[in-house]
């Protein structure tokens, strides 16, 4: 192939927690923004190890990241060892995206179609680690919210894992859908997160990638949630049942009431949902409570089904009620009545 423009090469060479050299070779054009370029040479080191730390040693033996020309409509593609960017697109964040893949899409790579998300909804997710390393848990949280948002606002409601695409690959709109496969796949690992928190979910992350019987492997759907299910030691199939076939989310209607008995208080709670699809969506679900001496109290109840009532005794006065106020259910809408 033909070009007017003539590739540039730098190259920089990083050592892997194991201690192999991995070069590292950026494939640029002339008249591409410098600045970028060189702020994705300098943060690639320390990118390289958070993920290989995070997951598993770096797990190839070369990386590189090479420009192309306007007529690349994506922003970037994993290609094992050597990712393709758009034009000009030395952008920090597409960078963590497409360099996550080597893990989640290279090293363990999809069985089927109708696996996709595993892999755009992970690298979605690691660009928000990424953000949350370099610039804090706040800006992970927006980060989050973000994603929460851009599904929020797609006409497309359709699952994330279509069983069918097995067999029948859908148009690459639809297979590559933004809103679902990236954003809502994204929030949904984070809200995995929430439910297992750091350590159980960190540590399954870590067993996913380090697992021989896997690395260099295909995996499908099924075989992921059966993973995750044992490195856990948690039976949270109905987390990926629901979140994975839902095409919308919880529209809960949540009541509430405080009552004095002698000296006790008593907070009736009673959780529904109005949903547009038929799934009632289990989730645990965080009550702060702000007591009149200023205290707070962090409550976490399962709900399970819909009308659920939930009472919670206290010897002190409470004045405020806070429904999952850390956001946890972050694919939601949620409407509070006192009654
Ligand atoms: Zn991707």
């Amino acid at each position: 192939i033909s070009s007017k423009k003539n590739y540039q090469l730098d190259e920089i060479k990083w050592k892997s927690l194991n201690g192999r050299v991995i070069p590292v070779r950026f494939y640029w054009n002339e008249g591409e923004n410098q600045s970028g370029l060189n702020h994705v040479k300098n943060i690639t080191p320390e990118m390289m190890r958070f993920f290989s730390e995070l997951f598993c040693d770096y797990p190839f033996e070369k990386n590189g990241y090479a420009t192309l020309n306007e007529l690349f409509i994506f922003g970037g593609m994993e290609n094992q060892t050597l990712i393709s960017l758009c034009s000009n697109c030395w952008d920090e964040e597409l960078i963590a995206h497409e360099f996550s893949h080597q893990w989640f899409g290279n090293m363990i790579t999809l069985k089927t179609w109708a696996d996709v998300w595993l892999n755009e909804g992970f690298a979605t997710f690691a660009e928000g680690l990424w953000i949350e390393h370099r610039f804090g848990e706040e800006a992970y949280k927006e980060y989050m919210r973000i994603q929460a948002e851009r599904f929020f606002q797609s006409e497309n409601k359709f699952p994330i894992f279509n069983r069918e695409w097995r067999n029948k690959i859908p148009d690459i709109g639809t297979l590559y859908n933004g809103e679902i496969i990236y954003a809502k796949s994204s929030v949904v690992l984070n809200m995995l997160r929430n439910v297992l928190g750091d350590s159980v979910f960190f540590g399954a992350l870590k067993s996913y990638t380090n697992d021989k019987s896997l690395q260099y492997r295909n995996i499908s759907t099924e075989e992921f949630i059966s993973r995750i299910i044992s490195y856990t030691g948690r039976d949270i199939g109905w987390f990926f049942n629901q979140w994975l076939a839902g095409t919308h989310f919880p529209v809960y209607k949540n009541y509430y009431s405080i009552t004095q008995r002698d000296s006790l208080y008593i907070i009736d709670l009673i959780f529904s949902q109005e949903n547009d699809e038929n799934i009632y969506y289990k989730m645990p679900f965080e009550i702060q409570i702000l007591f009149e001496d200023g205290s707070s109290a962090n409550e976490t109840i399962f709900n399970d089904r819909d009308n659920q009532n939930f009472r919670l005794v206290y010897s002190k006065k409470p004045i405020k009620i806070y429904f999952d106020p850390h956001d946890k259910i972050l694919l939601k809408k949620m409407y509070v009545k006192e009654l």
